[in-house]
């Protein structure tokens, strides 16, 4: 073989990548600022990112700052507001224990999500109940949530799965009449919105993920949000120890001794983290149009492809855009994803349900079968690269791949 294949052999495609963060200049002068200081743990540069998290879900409503207060956005004004903590499954499990779900409670939930969603559940000593998802979004259907309301049912776990909210009105309506928590798993939809609200303002708390593939990203990290400003404080209280003050609380005048008020857990935010968030905070508008553009294109290229198909955003709804789910023909899914893997082109699974998993078979008795669309959105489903620095090119390599392996497959009929 020649030292020289290049001359002869076709050059591979480059392949492109299932996710690339779009992390800069500007992330990386904020950490080093940040690294500069002398708090690197929770300090000054989380309550920043708190306060502005708080303003921007707040949208100007006073649902989660109250209205003029001017307020930092962190609950010291006797409002709601953000707690940054170390992950969005950490927010989770704030949300049930503050929300005061514990052993012996149900809370229903979706199938249709990452296992973070309902592992919180279980970590807070409670059984996830799981409903079958709306065929056309695969989001939690309210009507079906509130056929499974039993005298044990303390919450609701909605997943704004794919960036697109849950029905969220109708959800509150349902945990209204029955007097339940309505928690927000809102890791896919920090920039989304719904008939005018926008994640927290309906649920009695909402969680964010900050973790490596998310929209807005510090590689790990999460947020708290509530509107109650009793859950936030103990939230707060929570994610430290349980301890009555924190390090940069702490600092400054003379020593005090701090407390331990309940068993907590460790699950703050630190400076570093926050100095990576703020910057891509104030950035989130165009980073989203640039998934937006990317989405629609993928819509417009798989819309009229026979045995082609995709969650639909409902109207009033403006998507987060995280994924770009793509269902192919029942049960040939893995053939897509090696054809496609083969191709150079980056694939995932967003999800296969997880009631079928091992551990919840094995704990709880799930049987096939028992929530047929859940289970069909989870054989057939395959997300595409998605994310702002998809360049127009690279997404065509993508459309004319999957095409080609959709006809190949025979998929199209
Ligand atoms: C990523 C994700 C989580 C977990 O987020 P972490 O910050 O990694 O804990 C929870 N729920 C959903 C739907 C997610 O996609």
């Amino acid at each position: 073989m020649s030292s020289d294949g290049s001359k002869d052999a076709p050059k591979a495609p480059e392949k492109v990548e299932f996710y690339r963060h779009a992390v800069g200049a500007e992330e990386r002068a904020a950490v080093d600022e940040a690294l500069r200081g002398l708090f690197l743990t929770t300090g000054a540069e989380v309550r920043a990112f708190e306060g502005e998290l708080a303003a921007f879900l707040d949208a100007g409503t006073g649902r989660l700052r109250g209205r003029g207060t001017g307020g930092d956005g962190t609950g010291g004004d006797g409002t709601g507001g953000a707690l940054g903590v170390s992950s969005c499954t950490a927010a989770l499990h704030l949300a049930m224990l503050t929300c005061g779900v514990g052993p012996g409670d149900e809370v229903i939930t979706t199938p249709m999500t990452f296992i973070a969603s309902a592992n919180a559940i279980l970590y807070a000593g409670a059984t996830p109940v799981f409903v079958d998802v709306d065929p056309a979004t695969g989001l939690l259907a309210p009507e079906r949530v509130a056929a499974a309301v039993t005298e044990r049912t303390r919450a609701v776990l909605a997943v704004h799965l794919y960036g697109q909210l849950c029905d969220l009105a109708a959800l509150r309506e349902v945990c209204d009449r029955h007097g339940l928590a309505l928690i927000e798993d809102a890791a896919h939809a920090l920039e989304a919105e719904r008939d005018g609200a926008r994640p927290g303002q309906l649920g009695d708390a909402a969680c964010f993920s900050f973790y490596a593939t998310k929209n807005v990203t510090s590689g790990e990290g999460g947020a708290f949000v509530s509107r109650h400003p009793e859950r936030l404080a103990r939230a707060r209280t929570l994610s430290l120890h349980g301890m009555s003050a924190s390090a940069a609380d702490r600092h400054g005048g003379g020593y005090r001794h701090w407390d331990m008020l309940e068993l907590g857990y460790k699950y703050n935010l630190t400076n570093i983290q926050a100095a990576m968030l703020r910057p891509q905070l104030r950035r989130v508008g165009e980073l989203l149009e640039r998934r937006e553009r990317r989405a629609r294109r993928y819509e417009e290229a798989f819309g009229p492809v026979p045995g082609l198909d995709f969650p639909k955003v409902a109207a009033g709804s403006r998507s987060a855009r995280h994924l770009f789910p793509l269902w192919v023909t029942e049960g040939r899914r893995d053939d897509y994803l090696l054809a496609l893997g083969e191709r150079g082109i980056g694939v995932a699974v967003n999800y296969r349900p997880v009631h079928l998993l091992t551990y919840y078979r094995e704990r709880f008795g799930h049987r096939p079968g028992t929530l047929p669309e859940a289970e069909r959105i989870g054989e057939r489903t395959l997300s595409l690269p998605l994310y702002p620095g998809l360049g127009e090119a690279a997404q065509e390599r993508v459309i004319e791949a999957v095409l080609e392996v959709h006809r190949e497959l025979g998929g199209d009929g």
